[in-house]
């Protein structure tokens, strides 16, 4: 089992001719309500990844029609607080360019308490791992709850947040990192000055960079694996790191070798990329066989 303590996010994508300008009204010509959240989206790609992930996290008791729609895609949403808060949400404008403008609320993603943390780990099995990202609070309680039952930790700092994750990088087993994640943490401007200076400060570290459309580096130790991206046409890169990172650590909990977990995910990012939207766009494991047949 894989313990996601995650965000859960609606995003309110409007289209917009141009960004909104102070003192404006605008009407917008399109709008879509999406689930999403990084933590959400990595639930669900582990889900379609054929992974066994438990959910933990918090949304407004208004909005249960999501547990249903993460319970669809085949998550457990058992550890799913419900609050008397408003869920986590984006206000996302996207203007005639593709590039978009965003508000984001966290609500509920940062209501997680120390006693739900604790409760939901204290029945976690020895082989279980722990998943979070930066879009929740109480990373600390997470990640030292977890160490003291031994479990493995992996931790995808975004939004990155160098101090927060310095403290960590000693007690975590696995860091899931993309090229400007990997060299803000690092302090320098190239992802292989980055790539050094990271192996070389923490040797026992695991680490994924993920490196967009050039695929993703694995170094473990003095060992490094780099497999490529495929060749895709891009349409939209929204939840491709989600993507990819469910599909690698379902990989990793499995007894797959190392390249066949990286290309395996480069595959399924590969396909979310080619596709709109964020959990909407991650593939199914079948689609993914089919697609590396191909
Ligand atoms: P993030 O979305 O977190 O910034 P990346 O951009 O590094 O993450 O993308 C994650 C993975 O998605 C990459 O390792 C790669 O396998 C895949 N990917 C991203 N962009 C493309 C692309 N343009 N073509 C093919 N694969 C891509």
């Amino acid at each position: 089992t894989i313990f996601n303590f995650g965000s859960i996010n609606i995003d309110h994508v409007y289209s917009v001719d141009h960004f909104v300008r102070p003192g404006e009204t605008m009407t917008s010509s399109h709008y879509q309500k999406i689930l999403g959240g990084k933590g959400a989206n990595q639930s669900v790609a582990l889900a379609k990844a054929g992974c066994d992930v438990v959910h933990v996290g918090a949304i407004s008791k208004q909005d249960t029609h999501l547990l249903a729609e993460l319970e669809a895609k085949g998550v457990n949403t058992e550890q799913i607080a419900t609050l008397d808060l408003a869920t986590g949400h984006a206000i996302i404008q996207v203007n005639k360019e593709a590039e978009n403008a965003i508000v984001l609320f966290a609500g509920a993603n940062h209501a997680l308490s120390a006693p739900q943390i604790k409760q939901v780990l204290a029945n976690a099995g020895e082989n279980d791992w722990v998943l979070l990202q930066n879009e929740t609070n109480e990373i600390d309680t997470i990640i030292t709850t977890a160490k003291a039952h031994g479990l493995t930790v992996a931790y995808n700092p975004a939004p990155m947040d160098k101090a927060q994750v310095e403290k960590h990088l000693a007690d975590i087993d696995l860091l899931i990192v993309n090229e400007v994640e990997a060299m803000d943490l690092a302090g320098v401007d190239n992802v292989d000055a980055a790539q050094a200076s990271l192996v070389a400060q923490h040797p026992n570290l695991q680490i994924l960079m993920t490196l967009g459309a050039e695929g993703v580096r694995y170094l473990n130790g003095k060992a490094v694996t780099q497999v490529a991206a495929f060749n895709v046409k891009a349409v939209d890169t929204t939840a491709a790191g989600d993507t990819f990172i469910g599909y690698a650590l379902a990989g990793f909990t499995g007894n797959l070798g190392i390249e066949s977990v990286l290309k395996q995910a480069c595959a399924a990012s590969a396909i979310c990329v080619t596709r709109e939207g964020a959990s909407t766009a991650i593939p199914g494991h079948e689609e993914v066989s089919q697609f590396l047949k191909e």
